[in-house]
């Protein structure tokens, strides 16, 4: 009953109810070196309670990963999301 069980049982539930809505796109992580699962900077709000100054701080040092698309805005690493949200 550690704190890595509380830990693993967010991080489950987090990604079931993001998978659940389709919204995580797959790709190359260059900062995890690893295919991730992406979400729209809208969704990484909404997941880390931060409002958009908040968020582009996060990118801005890194703690959150992002790749740029085709469309206008980039993607956000998810597990780069849930290693902020579970670490908090
Ligand atoms: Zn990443």
């Amino acid at each position: 009953m550690g704190k890595r069980k509380i830990t693993i049982t967010v991080e489950t539930h987090t990604l079931l109810s993001v998978r659940r809505r389709k919204i995580l796109t797959r790709a190359w992580c260059q900062q995890c070196s690893d295919f991730t699962e992406f979400t729209s900077l809208e969704e990484a709000v909404a997941l880390t309670s931060c409002d958009d100054a908040d968020l582009n701080e996060l990118i801005a040092s890194e703690k959150l990963h992002t790749i740029k698309t085709l469309k206008e805005s980039p993607l956000v690493c998810f597990l780069s999301i849930l290693r902020h949200i579970t670490k908090a």
